[in-house]
């Protein structure tokens, strides 16, 4: 399986759709789809019922749906959004901005 270029935490902006030039963080990746979750862009509303016995509340809670990673592109801090490479640093695959050749930092 490939890894991705995007990765949890990073900020990412949204190329196509209705939620189209915006930007967020990213949530959550699903790999094997080539999807993610970006906070704020693409959120559903979901009716949630209250379950007969309980005290819980229905009502409407909202809920980001994944969005295709080639929909998105990566916003590198020095220049904004920009398109990413993969570079070998010795054994570590780091990536590499491709419009500043900074190294962007890869948060766990
Ligand atoms: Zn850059």
């Amino acid at each position: 399986m490939q890894s991705l270029l995007i990765h949890r935490n990073d900020a990412v902006k949204v190329l196509t759709g209705a939620d189209r030039g915006k930007t967020g963080r990213v949530l959550r990746v699903f790999p094997d789809k080539g999807t993610l979750l970006v906070e704020h862009v693409r959120v559903v509303k979901k009716t949630i019922s209250g379950k007969t016995g309980q005290r819980t509340k229905g009502g409407i809670a909202e809920q980001e749906s994944p969005i295709h990673i080639s929909n998105v592109i990566l916003i590198c801090p020095t220049c904004g959004p920009s398109a990413v490479r993969r570079k070998h640093d010795g054994d570590v695959r780091v990536r590499v901005c491709k419009t500043c050749g900074q190294t962007l930092a890869t948060k766990k």
